[in-house]
């Protein structure tokens, strides 16, 4: 297949990316490399990890562009992973997200209409169910009450492919994440921030005590779900990819202290705006549809995280 994958500079899309490129397709990947975190970084993804892969530096948003990119290839199918990410930032700077999470997804769903390209995986968040969920998430939840603008433009997205699904027949599977981590992750991320601060001797921001519980879920098991979904087109489907075992964040940062063998010294703080108290997985339908199981422990990801870290941090 010839496939285009959005965010393809970024954690999840290059990892995504890799492995298309790995089982044989055409991939193109656009991504306009913005600094909300160090584009090195995604520069080094692409250097690492996308060879055989086009790689084109452009906006989400701009129809012009994305045009030509789709009259050059005659794409199969869209990996949507290109977004504005991050709850947190999200406070501070809500029009990035409404501009590429918002803007940029129905831009390129025009795009692809335009262009009768029919089949989207697009790449959204377990923050869509906000607080009031009943855990664990089910898919079918009414997913109305998004705690952060991040939430509310990423929900946005799925209702806006759920028009192009209805009007021009796309295929859409709304994949939706649960804190995923591992090898290339982002620096914005807690078991970065926390990896580089402990190296340091530096403290950490310890959000709620540390009584937050998070369905972690390692990069591979994500890959493999969203390969998965690409390849089985289904109309328009909904299904969460989570590990489905959520963990205290205490547990988490006890984790990371093993595999770095050092203690971190933590500064407990209030609950953040924006954030929810737990994320957890229902992933019976994942199961059934695309066969995924989330294979990784938290002990063993975080482990690879760490080694991956060491030697970034030793050639970069
Ligand atoms: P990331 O920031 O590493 O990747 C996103 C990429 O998109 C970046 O390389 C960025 O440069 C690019 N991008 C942003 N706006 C763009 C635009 N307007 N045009 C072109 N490129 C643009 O983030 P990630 O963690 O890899 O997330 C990938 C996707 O998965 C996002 O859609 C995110 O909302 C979703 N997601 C991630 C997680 C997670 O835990 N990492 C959880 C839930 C959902």
């Amino acid at each position: 297949m010839k496939i285009l994958v959005t965010g393809g500079a970024g954690f999840i899309g290059s990892a995504v990316a890799r492995q298309l490129r790995s089982e044989g397709n055409d991939v193109v990947v656009v991504d306009n490399f913005n600094e909300y975190y160090d584009s090195s970084l995604k520069r080094a993804r692409v250097n690492a990890l996308l060879q055989g892969v086009t790689v084109l530096e452009g906006d989400i948003t701009d129809g012009a562009f994305l045009r030509r990119v789709f009259n050059d290839y005659a794409f199969d199918a869209v990996a949507h992973l290109a977004a504005q990410a991050g709850v947190r930032y999200s406070v501070e700077h809500p029009e990035v997200y409404v501009e590429s999470n918002i803007v940029g997804t129905q831009t390129l769903l025009q795009v692809m209409a335009e262009f009768g390209v029919t089949r989207l995986v697009y790449a959204s968040t377990s923050s869509a169910y906000g607080n009031s969920t009943k855990v664990p998430f089910l898919e079918d939840a009414p997913a109305d009450k998004p705690e952060s603008i991040y939430a509310a433009t990423k929900r946005s997205g799925e209702l806006i492919a759920h028009v192009y699904h209805k009007l021009h027949g796309m295929d859409v599977t709304v994949l939706r994440f649960f804190t995923v981590y591992g090898p290339w992750g982002r620096p914005d991320m807690a078991l970065f921030k926390f990896t580089e601060a402990i190296q340091k001797g530096d403290t950490i921001d310890v959000f709620n005590n540390g009584e937050l519980r998070r369905d972690f879920t390692y990069i591979d098991d994500i890959v493999a779900g969203f390969v998965a979904a690409l390849q089985k087109p289904m109309g328009y489907a909904v299904i969460n990819l989570g590990n489905g075992h959520p963990v205290e964040l205490v547990r988490f940062i006890e984790v990371l202290e093993e595999a770095l063998q050092t203690q971190a010294q933590k500064n407990m703080l209030p609950m953040q705006e924006g954030d929810v108290f737990e994320t957890y997985a229902d992933t019976t339908k994942a199961k059934e549809l695309l066969d995924f199981e989330a294979k990784t422990s938290i002990e063993e990801g975080v482990q690879k995280f760490v080694a991956w870290y060491m030697s970034y941090k030793e050639h970069c």
